[in-house]
């Protein structure tokens, strides 16, 4: 039976050190683009109303602040995804491309009682699997993109969802950032940052980065927690991303972040 938000609840331990180096995403990475989905708000970063610098000495320390703080307000952070597998939580994320994990959540159930493994999935018509991801959005790119995702899994993984980098970005339809979410969550293997739409917000209004660009971000955010947190520290951003920092209205006044955070009474 799937967990609510079926990942660990404290932060990871380095089942595998891995050998990346600090700051560098390989090429070749790119998250899959969702055709026709929303940019996510433009956060200034230039001029006026961009978030005062942090000098680069302070950096670490500023953000290792952070981190303390939100560690602490969320100490149960995890991934809002249901899922009892590396292979549901696949299919959970690829689904969760601009749609809400409540709403995969919903969907999800009937899902993986129809199709239980990445055979079964493999096997899918696809009519039907559009049918059950419907209510997700782009419905018919994501049943296309699960099928054959399933059949990689079959046909180069033995139907089992590989547990690296690589081999999962070698899938297709995954991108760097799916393949982040399994790697930390279901294998706790701590490969790299999360970028979703909160955390590239939240980097930036906190002063870690100036960039927009996700994989520059986490590129940017990679040098300044340690490996171990990494999994975490996209938990913790997302949390207070959903909570307290919302994309328009930032609740600067009830942040507990707000004495240290250069955007701190931000309008909007
Ligand atoms: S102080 Fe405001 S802008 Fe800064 S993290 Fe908190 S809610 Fe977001």
């Amino acid at each position: 039976m799937p967990r609510k938000g079926g990942g660990p609840r404290q932060p990871l331990s380095q089942r595998r050190p891995g050998k990346a180096q600090k700051g560098l995403i390989p090429k070749g990475h790119a998250a899959p683009v969702v055709r026709g989905a929303k940019l996510a708000p433009k956060i200034p970063t230039k001029g006026k109303s961009a978030p005062r610098r942090i000098a680069a000495a302070d950096l670490p320390r500023h953000a290792a602040e952070l981190y303390r703080r939100l560690a602490a307000l969320y100490p149960d952070a995890h991934c809002e995804l249901d899922y009892a597998s590396p292979y549901q939580l696949l299919v959970a994320t690829i689904l969760s491309a601009q749609c809400t994990d409540k709403r995969v959540n919903m969907t999800t159930p009937a899902l993986f009682a129809r199709y239980p493994d990445a055979r079964a999935l493999a096997r899918a018509d696809q009519a039907a699997l559009e049918e059950l991801v419907k209510s997700t959005g782009f419905f018919r790119m994501k049943a296309k993109n699960l099928i054959a995702m399933a059949k990689d899994v079959v046909a180069k993984d033995n139907g089992e969802v590989p547990a690296s980098m690589e081999a999962l970005h070698a899938l297709a339809g995954v991108g760097r950032k799916t393949a982040n979410v399994v790697l930390g969550n279901a294998f706790n293997i701590n490969e790299g940052v999360v970028v979703d739409t909160h955390v590239g917000r939240l980097a930036v209004r906190l002063g870690l980065t100036r960039e927009t660009d996700p994989h520059k971000v986490e590129a940017a955010l990679m040098p300044l927690f340690p490996r171990d947190t990494w999994t975490m520290l996209s938990h913790l951003l997302i949390w207070h991303g959903r909570r307290v920092c919302d994309a328009k209205k930032p609740r600067c006044a009830e942040c507990t972040l707000s004495d240290i955070c250069p955007s701190a009474q931000l309008k909007s």
